[in-house]
């Protein structure tokens, strides 16, 4: 019986980082992967939702229908003249493929480097053998001292909306369109919604977005939520809010949906394809958690302390399963906490200094908080909010719309939160993840000398503007 130190159950960005740092540490580890997306040796893939149905394809999606729609839309603005210009949907889930093929073989590279097995097969929890755990791989079973639990989250479906991700899709079907549609009808105003909702409307479809809450994007700020609404609709996304649905009656090559308005009327809408993008469910399904006695809380998530540990000896979890934001990169850094805190260290995750990101055109990021959490607890707080108009780089791209709004602490002025709608937002948060990181104020953000001309301006020009000094505004 193959018997390792660390065995990690998921080979998503949770699971595989978790798996190399605990190789990196002197650890031997395996992980094990049971995905259906088989690589050209037909062993599963590495890499998870992310790599294989989700940040990833869906990012080469948004990059070809940006490029797509700049050259129908912006370029004779800037006397670019396009003849003839047509998509080719096909070689743009081929080129999608590509990348994805290549990312994920890639971390079957690192595995290798770093001397990480691979485990191909379903893990399942059988029991205790002295100090290590009995795991059960495929027809396998092994040993291992410590355990980490990566298996990640798949799409919530409707009960009333079946996927049989050809008219109905979740995110898996949802990326693998050969056709635009005609009409798409998208159910859900989150993230995944809005990224596949641009990627179709650009191309030309006419997109419907029915949501069931009464608010949109909820979880931003509701500055950025206002200016996105506006912004997207012009662009021409239809939005309904407050929406039950109802069913859906398949009708030759599409599906007629029913559901109820705000007013609660009955109404119909007819789509070529329909996307379901309502959430997602914590993965534990044949995990063998009842058996063991791992404890799930109300939610479906395997129940963790601050530092992923488990109720459960030397088991841990992380990523999608556990509770906190789905997001790859907060699964990423609990796998190198896990890893590190299994070998004595210290690591941590600053869980109020993750960044997220809606890569929507402008893009939307934030981090920290909002201005209505931090009313409701009663903070003294001032605000810098500055529009990407007043920035000469950002003309010069075209991407005028949006802004970056500071929030920092009345008393200390210690930045609080940052709030961008811009172009490049995904890569300016950064900066202000650095900030809250490392505790600092808007004056630290004012007094840093910042290129020119550069989007990062704004941020610079709103930590200014904090202390109601801006310079270009
Ligand atoms: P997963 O990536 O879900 O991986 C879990 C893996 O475990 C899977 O491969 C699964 O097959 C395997 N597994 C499950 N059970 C078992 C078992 N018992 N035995 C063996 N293997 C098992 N996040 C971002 O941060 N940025 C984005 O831009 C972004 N875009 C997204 C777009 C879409 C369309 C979707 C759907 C998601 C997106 N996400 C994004 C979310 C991101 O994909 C997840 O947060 C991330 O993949 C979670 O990582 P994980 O390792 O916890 O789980």
């Amino acid at each position: 019986m193959q018997s390792f130190d660390v065995l990690v159950i998921g080979g998503g960005p949770g699971g595989y980082v978790a798996a190399i740092r605990a190789a990196q540490l002197g650890f031997k580890t395996a992980c094990c992967e049971s995905n259906p997306y088989a690589d050209p040796k037909g062993e599963p893939r590495l890499g998870g939702t992310c790599l294989n149905v989700g940040c990833i394809p869906s990012k080469a999606l948004l990059h070809t229908s940006h490029l797509y729609e700049e050259a129908a839309h912006t370029f004779a603005g800037q006397g670019i003249r396009v003849q003839g210009l047509a998509i080719d949907v096909p070689a743009m889930m081929q080129r999608k493929a590509g990348i994805v093929t290549q990312l994920t073989q890639g971390i079957k590279g690192l595995f290798r480097k770093n001397k990480v097995s691979l485990l191909p097969g379903h893990g399942r929890f059988l029991g205790r053998e002295g100090e290590s755990w009995q795991i059960r791989v495929g027809e396998e079973t092994v040993l291992a001292k410590h355990v980490i639990v990566a298996t990640g989250s798949k799409a919530r479906h409707l009960p009333n909306l079946p996927v049989d991700n050809r008219i109905v899709c979740d995110n898996v079907g949802a990326l693998e369109l050969q056709v635009v549609p005609e009409r798409l009808v998208i159910v859900g105003a989150g993230v995944i919604g809005l990224e596949m909702g641009s990627v179709w409307r650009r191309l030309g479809s006419e997109v419907t977005i029915l949501e069931a809450l009464p608010d949109f994007l909820a979880a931003a700020d509701a500055d950025v939520a206002k200016e996105a609404l506006s912004l997207f609709t012009k662009q021409g996304l239809k939005f309904q809010f407050g929406v039950t649905i109802e069913g859906a009656e398949l009708k030759g090559d599409g599906a007629v949906l029913r559901y109820r308005d705000q007013e609660g009327k009955e109404q119909t809408l007819e789509a070529d394809r329909v996307i379901v993008s309502v959430g997602r469910v914590p993965n534990t399904e044949g995990l063998g958690a009842e058996e063991v006695g791992l404890q799930v809380n109300e939610r479906g998530q395997i129940a963790v302390d601050e530092h992923c540990r488990t109720n459960l000896p030397n088991v841990w979890a992380v990523g999608d399963v556990v509770r906190g934001p789905m997001l790859a990169h907060k699964a990423m850094e609990e796998g190198v906490m896990v890893a590190e805190r299994i070998a004595g260290q210290a690591g941590h995750v600053n869980y109020d200094a993750i960044p997220w990101v809606i890569y929507t055109a402008p893009e939307i990021a934030w981090v920290g908080k909002t201005e209505a959490q931090l009313k409701a607890e009663g903070a003294e707080y001032r605000v810098g909010k500055i529009p990407f108009l007043a920035n000469g780089r950002a003309l010069g791209m075209g991407a005028p719309q949006g802004f970056i709004k500071m929030i920092a602490c009345a008393k200390t002025d210690r930045i609080l939160g940052v709030h961008i709608i811009g172009a490049n937002a995904s890569e300016l948060i950064a900066e202000a993840v650095v900030a809250l990181e490392f505790g600092a104020a808007a004056e630290d953000i004012a007094r840093i000398c910042h290129a020119h001309p550069t989007l990062s301006e704004v941020m610079h020009e709103a930590a200014l503007a904090v202390d109601r000094r801006p310079l270009h505004f």
